[in-house]
């Protein structure tokens, strides 16, 4: 057992229940209200490490990491010590500071697209301006996504989208005007012909290809063998551009995100989550050509109050910086290979059907007996046996995404014995499981 208090919520279980007067589910975003699983939701007091306590003072091993954030584990002393230095001098400019161009030059350095850089304050807003942009350079106004992929709750975006909108099962959102979304175009995540065929029934009307290049946002999907290369040729073909949404897989599954790991190197580029340590970041970049078109150096405009402050950029800098130890990304592979592998083989053996694997420290398993390479395949794995297995491992003390349509992630602050004792759990609990 991870936890060495007996599993009791009764603290968490309060706040949650004032909570749900005085936000919606009482919750600040969807997916952490614990709807596809079940049960309440855990109210975190701290995180260290790779751990959580809760406000019960159970203590977990943590695979969420704030949602992709925390590779370098939670509250890394030097993040911490750098944030407290940057504090003595405000939290807060709204004018240009140095520490900007630090940030700027170290995402341009690892980011084979990125010759330029805006720094916004979430993926979301990365995403809504890329999205602006594309339209913006290439004058066309329809895009194509792909099923199951998020990319923030822009409302062009919220079709068919994934994370929280997956996992609750919700239809395409109230509120967002069939007129916003008439130019969203969508297409089964590794079906270039599907994509072909967009092309071919809307030319030169389509600005360009946006899409997870590794998806996290219904399950953990790779791109088949051809398919990230496939896109890169269509778009040029056909004028478009091709947007890698990397604000989950950049510096996460490699210093330089899918684009450095696979070779194929996109037009622009959407960042978040690792480049803010754990404070609010998301950029975007890419060519410098099309990123002249951003005000004030262009007319495409976009802007932010909190845009680039001291605060966050030092959170990035310095998770950047110990990113780039020598052994990082080989470590986050062995250790999740370790678990995922793990994993798999336990529930083999106790007669459960699962998919998974991982790239470097971003993983996911599905239940399901078939092979998942898109959004359709992944809504076939069994959701009530996902949820007695999260029940299990909450119990136990093992902290996973509160939903199977989510990638699971490790941190260098995660140990073999982390991995060890997770598995020991896995083990307990998939043995308490019905196959
Ligand atoms: N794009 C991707 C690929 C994401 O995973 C997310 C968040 N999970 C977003 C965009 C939106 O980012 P944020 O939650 O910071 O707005």
């Amino acid at each position: 057992m991870v936890n060495t208090v007996s599993f009791k919520t009764t603290k968490s279980d309060e706040i949650f229940a004032a909570a749900q007067k005085l936000m919606p589910g009482g919750v600040n975003s969807p997916v952490r209200a614990f709807k596809s699983v079940g049960g309440q939701p855990i109210v975190f007091d701290r995180v260290k490490g790779a751990y959580i306590w809760d406000v019960d003072e159970n203590k977990y091993i943590d695979y969420v990491g704030t949602w992709g954030p925390a590779i370098c584990g939670h509250a890394h002393p030097e993040v911490i010590k750098s944030l407290s230095e940057a504090l003595e001098k405000g939290t807060s400019f709204g004018a240009p500071c140095y520490l900007e161009n630090i940030l700027a030059e170290m995402v341009i350095d690892a980011v084979p697209s990125i010759e330029m850089v805006r720094f916004v304050n979430s993926g979301t807003e990365a995403c809504i301006s890329v999205l602006r942009l594309m339209r913006a350079y290439t004058g066309r106004n329809k895009i194509i996504k792909f099923e199951g992929c998020y990319h923030g709750h822009g409302d062009m975006f919220l079709v068919k989208a994934g994370s929280g909108v997956a996992t609750l099962g919700l239809p395409d959102s109230p509120g967002v005007p069939k007129s916003v979304t008439s130019d969203t175009l969508t297409a089964p995540y590794n079906d270039l012909e599907a994509v072909k065929k967009l092309f071919a029934d809307h030319p030169d009307e389509i600005a360009g290809v946006i899409l997870e290049p590794v998806v996290g946002n219904s399950g953990f999907i790779v791109p088949d063998a051809g398919f990230l290369e496939g896109l890169r040729l269509i778009t040029e073909q056909n004028g478009a551009l091709l947007v890698f949404d990397e604000v989950m897989t950049g510096f996460r599954i490699s210093y330089g995100g899918a684009q450095a790991k696979f070779g194929i190197t996109p037009d622009l580029t959407t960042l978040g989550k690792v480049i803010g340590g754990g404070l609010p970041v998301g950029a975007y970049g890419g060519k410098k050509e099309i990123m002249a078109m951003v005000a004030p150096s262009g007319p495409m405009y976009q802007a932010g109050t909190l845009s680039g402050n001291p605060l966050a950029m030092t959170a990035g800098i310095k998770t950047l910086e110990l990113l780039q130890k020598p052994g990082t990304y080989e470590y986050l592979e062995e250790i999740t290979h370790k678990l995922i592998s793990g994993l798999l083989t336990i529930a083999k053996n106790t007669g459960h059907k699962v998919t998974g694997g991982n790239i470097s420290g971003m993983f996911g398993m599905f239940f399901t007996g078939e092979e998942v390479h898109n959004y359709d395949d992944a809504k076939k794995a069994d959701t009530s046996k996902f949820a007695r297995f999260h029940r299990g491992m909450l119990e136990r003390g093992v902290y996973l995404a509160p939903s199977q349509f989510e990638a699971g992630f490790t941190s260098i602050a995660h140990t073999e014995e982390d991995i060890n004792q997770t598995l020991a759990m896995a083990e307990e609990v998939l043995k308490e499981i019905p196959a």
